[in-house]
């Protein structure tokens, strides 16, 4: 499958892990928009959040208990935001669910 992500995941592309288990991977995004950038993805291939549903949210849930960890490991005492971009209006380039975590700086208060 031509799908970055899953080429990462497969050690076929390099990235900078943060975090791994069986299920969950997380790297530094290679183009960080803050001072700490955090991509974290399911190992299995989800094409979006528009395509999450009752066989596979088990894994979003997951996800979710895995970022905090993941934002101590990153130092990010002060807070952070957690963004997911989904389809075209989102400017969703990599169409493998991932998500972006943020921090390290005060962050503008608008998101769109
Ligand atoms: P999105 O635009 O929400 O789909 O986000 C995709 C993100 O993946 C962007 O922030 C890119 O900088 C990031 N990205 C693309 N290729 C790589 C890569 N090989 N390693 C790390 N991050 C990447
Ligand atoms: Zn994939």
């Amino acid at each position: 499958m031509d799908c970055i992500f899953c080429m990462i995941k497969d050690g076929k592309i390099p990235s900078a892990k943060v975090y791994e288990d069986e299920e969950i991977l997380a790297f530094k995004d290679v183009n960080p928009q803050a001072p700490v950038h955090i991509l974290v993805i399911p190992k299995e291939h989800i094409r979006s959040v528009d395509c999450i549903n009752s066989d596979n949210s088990k894994i979003v849930a997951k996800i979710f208990e895995v970022i905090p960890k993941i934002a101590k490991l990153c130092d990010l005492t002060n807070g952070y935001r957690v963004i997911s971009n989904c389809g075209e209006d989102a400017c969703q380039s990599v169409k493998h669910l991932h998500f972006h975590i943020l921090g390290g700086t005060k962050m503008a208060d608008k998101m769109a």
